[in-house]
């Protein structure tokens, strides 16, 4: 063991005491007598020491006395831990009167909730929102207080990144927002908000699109049923009238497709805030996949690499239409490039990774692709009958299972597109160890 500086530099002191003392002791001629004195002096000095500290921590509220070298500088160390932890743990209770004063003149709802849920405070507004009494209610459960059951789940899971909106009642139609943040020790800042007109609003539009997309089903496959019935009666001579069914067709397709994208779109929508939590083997979801879409492109290369056995939770049937979009995007815009297909460990968690090495993708593009109807070439796109919208299904599967998209992709070079997901949701243990992560080409 290396002895630390502050107990070498004692050992000195207690060298140098002896040393003046042998040499006092060789003048007068008594060096006991000199060695007792010169110990004595050696003791009084760390008495006096540790008699500061001893009063310091009965008197925290004085300032630390600073002191040299030794064993001086170890208690000053000392001093200055004890006085950052009464600064640590006094500050919220200084901050708490300030932070009511402040909250209780706003508009808004605020509510102060210890660690354990229970309500601690809260301001006019918030009592009026949740049509309750604080003399009444203080020190009783948020969750007694308001009983929601998701309300209950969500303080439980102690994960505040997204707010939670929940029905006041079975009943009734409005809606609130509860915005959870920590602070202090152990307490949580809490603020609501009345959403109702927007949250209807949300529901509406998607209805609305949702309605339409399944109205037009219907008509869809009447036209079609028509095309091809016109199609085998017209003689092949007539081109023209051939060339226009051909034509009609194909905008069909493309009716068809992005009614179809729309209604599902809508579906993974509606059903966004519920937990995913199937056990899904990627790995054979992904085979499955590339063996469904290799006889499409019977052209075409398209290899699956697994290096992890990590299974996830999730939603098959969204996992399954985010990671069908990435790989029919590689293959369309890929130019005639091969495809691969890779489930790995990251550093951060399981990933993705579809690459190609076709057309890629400049820089300023990169950041719209998951809105919706954003294309970088909108005529090729609808030519090869994209609809806009998938990477807008990736996207909000990616959010709806905590994973990150991200996509490294440079023009005429090929790009890749990442799908990270958080360890949190892995299911087994990493067989092998992976690739890093980075955080380029992060997809909001
Ligand atoms: P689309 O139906 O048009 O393919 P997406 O939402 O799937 O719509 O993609 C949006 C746009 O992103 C596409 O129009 C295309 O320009 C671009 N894109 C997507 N994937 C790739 C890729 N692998 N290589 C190059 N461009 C791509």
């Amino acid at each position: 063991m290396k002895a630390s500086p502050i107990f070498l530099l004692e050992i000195k002191r207690l060298a140098f005491a002896a040393c003046s003392a042998i040499a006092w002791g060789a003048v007068t001629g008594d060096w006991r007598q000199a060695l007792f004195v010169s110990m004595v002096v050696l003791l009084l000095l760390w008495g006096w020491q540790l008699a500061r500290l001893y009063h310091w921590f009965s008197h925290p509220e004085e300032f630390p006395p600073i002191d040299g070298p030794g064993m001086g500088g170890l208690l000053h160390d000392v001093y200055v831990l004890r006085s950052r932890a009464i600064q640590a743990s006094s500050s919220p209770q200084r901050s708490q009167p300030y932070l009511k004063e402040s909250l209780a003149s706003m508009r808004e709802a605020a509510l102060i909730i210890s660690g354990s849920g229970k309500l601690l405070w809260c301001n006019e507004a918030a009592e009026y929102l949740l049509g309750v009494r604080f003399a009444d209610e203080e020190g009783k459960r948020l969750t007694d207080v308001m009983s929601s059951p998701a309300l209950a789940a969500y303080i439980e899971e102690n994960n505040f990144q997204k707010p939670l909106r929940i029905q006041r009642g079975v009943e009734s139609e409005a809606c609130l927002q509860f915005e959870f943040s920590k602070f202090g020790a152990d307490d949580r800042l809490v603020f609501v908000k009345d959403v109702t007109e927007q949250d209807k609003l949300e529901r509406m539009r998607r209805d609305f699109v949702g309605n339409v997309s399944h109205e037009l089903r219907t008509p869809l496959t009447v036209i079609k049923g028509y095309i091809e019935t016109l199609q085998t009666l017209m003689p092949d001579s007539d081109s023209t009238l051939q060339t226009s069914l051909r034509v009609m067709d194909t905008q069909l397709v493309r009716m068809e497709n992005l009614v179809s994208d729309l209604l599902w779109l809508s579906s993974i929508e509606s059903i966004e805030g519920e937990r995913k939590e199937g056990q899904i083997d990627m790995g054979a979801l992904l085979s499955d996949l590339i063996h469904e879409l290799t006889p499409a492109w019977p052209d075409r290369t398209l290899s699956l690499e697994v290096s992890t056995t990590q299974q996830i939770l999730g939603d098959e049937n969204e996992l399954r239409s985010a990671v069908s979009n990435l790989i029919v995007n590689a293959l369309k815009y890929g130019e005639d490039s091969p495809v691969v297909v890779k489930w790995i460990d990251s550093a951060v968690g399981p990933a993705l990774l579809v690459e190609d090495k076709g057309l890629g993708i400049a820089a300023k593009h990169i950041p719209r692709l998951t809105e919706r109807f954003y294309r970088v070439d909108k005529s090729r796109s609808q030519a090869i009958g994209g609809t806009g919208l998938g990477l807008a299904i990736v996207k909000h599967v990616a959010v709806s299972h905590e994973a990150k998209l991200f996509v490294d992709s440079e023009l005429g070079r090929g790009s890749c597109f990442r799908l990270v997901f958080p360890s949190a949701r892995v299911v087994t243990r990493p067989s092998r160890a992976g690739v890093e992560d980075h955080p380029l080409g992060l997809l909001q």
